[in-house]
């Protein structure tokens, strides 16, 4: 493979913990000035992965390089990366400017150019007007903004960035993430940033990396992965699908009929695929892509009987679990068209068997 085409190169990597292992075989390839996001529940071996890249943990095997480069057994001073970490781990008695300072310092940096690229790293994440003040002083996102122009005033080509917004709230996580996706098209860098929470990664993500287990399950746009999650788990991590098993029972030309273990028969569009009748099958619906009605049933669309067992409202948007005689589905509602939904009610759970996703597990 050519290393030096990307910015990080993730080869064969395991690493164990005792009896444990947290990354198995491990490997991804990761472009220049991308944003690449790390997704995956906690124990994923997400923050094993990244304190990989940046030489805190040594891998048992494999090797890591940057920018073609082996670093495999460099310490993390000598890597080319800067990481930022959840708990800010500002210095508490420096001030801001010293906080930002301290690693151009150690560096022997002239107090002129220190001042410089302070100024210049402290105006990108705009905390220019709070250079004397103490962490003390400083809200979390303000401190979070510290510790990130900290790592940025290295110009590293490579940010990693673990769980950095876990500990803000809800509203500042969402301004922060805008933030940081707009500081990285404007620096052009890398940023590698681990996150358990989809939203955050498909909000931020040019490329979103799904792990569990210790193992990558899928690599692709936020998009590609929304569309075709390559398993059931991805399918339900990535926006929380209704994950149905099943058996082929019927083939007519493009479309399948599946019985569905949730007590009922569903059609999918299986153009493209090689599927045979009699196969074991595992499908997935969102919640979003389905929708209910009393009794009509509109062109271009197929239905499965159910009666109301629950709805909750969420904001913009209603929830309503389905039952549907051996199982349950959920069906997401926009506010506007649950209106008529109540408790006990019959209805038909309509879907179009082009959006049923088939899942390769
Ligand atoms: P994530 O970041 O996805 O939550 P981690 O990479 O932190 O997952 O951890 C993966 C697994 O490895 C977890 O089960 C965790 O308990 C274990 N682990 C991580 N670091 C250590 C360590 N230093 N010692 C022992 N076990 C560890």
């Amino acid at each position: 493979m050519n290393t030096s085409s990307y910015s990080v190169v993730v080869d064969n990597v395991s690493k164990r913990f005792r009896d444990h292992i947290a990354l198995d075989r491990v490997s991804l390839s990761i472009e220049k000035g991308k944003f690449i996001v790390i997704l995956g529940p906690s124990g994923a071996g997400k923050s094993t992965l990244l304190k990989i890249i940046a030489g805190f943990e040594k891998p048992d095997s494999g090797k890591v390089y940057l920018e073609g480069e082996d670093v495999t057994n460099k310490p993390p001073y000598k890597r080319n990366v800067n990481t930022v970490f959840q708990n800010y781990a500002l210095f508490p008695h420096m001030t801001v400017f010293d906080n930002v300072a301290f690693g151009l310092r150690m560096k022997g940096y002239s107090r002129d150019e220190i001042a410089r690229k302070v100024k210049w790293a402290l105006d990108l994440v705009n905390m220019g007007s709070h250079i004397n003040k103490y962490p003390t002083q400083l809200s979390g996102g303000e401190q979070q903004r510290v510790a990130l122009a900290r790592a940025l005033v290295n110009e590293p080509p490579v940010l990693l960035l673990d769980e950095p917004l876990g500990q803000l709230d809800l509203k500042l996580r969402r301004r922060m993430q805008r933030e940081l996706k707009d500081l990285q098209r404007k620096l052009g860098s890398t940023f590698i940033h681990v996150t358990h929470d989809q939203e955050e990664a498909m909000s931020m993500a040019d490329i979103i990396v799904v792990m569990n287990r210790g193992k990558i399950l899928q690599v692709g746009t936020p998009e590609e992965i929304y569309e075709n999650p390559s398993s059931g788990f991805v399918a339900d991590f990535i926006g929380e699908a209704n994950i149905l098993k099943g058996v082929v029972r019927d083939i007519d030309r493009n479309s399948i009929t599946i019985e569905t273990d949730r007590g009922f028969s569903i059609r999918a569009d299986s153009s493209g695929k090689d599927i045979d009748v009699g196969s074991n099958i595992i499908i997935a619906i969102r919640p979003e892509e389905l929708m209910l009605s009393r009794s009509e049933v509109p062109e271009g669309y197929r239905h499965i009987d159910g009666v109301v067992r629950d709805y909750i409202f969420m904001g913009s948007f209603v929830d309503c679990y389905i039952d549907t005689g051996s199982g349950e589905l959920r069906v997401r509602l926009p506010k506007g068209e649950a209106f008529w939904i109540e408790r006990r009610a019959r209805v038909k759970v309509l879907y179009r068997p082009d959006r049923v996703r088939i899942l390769s597990q």
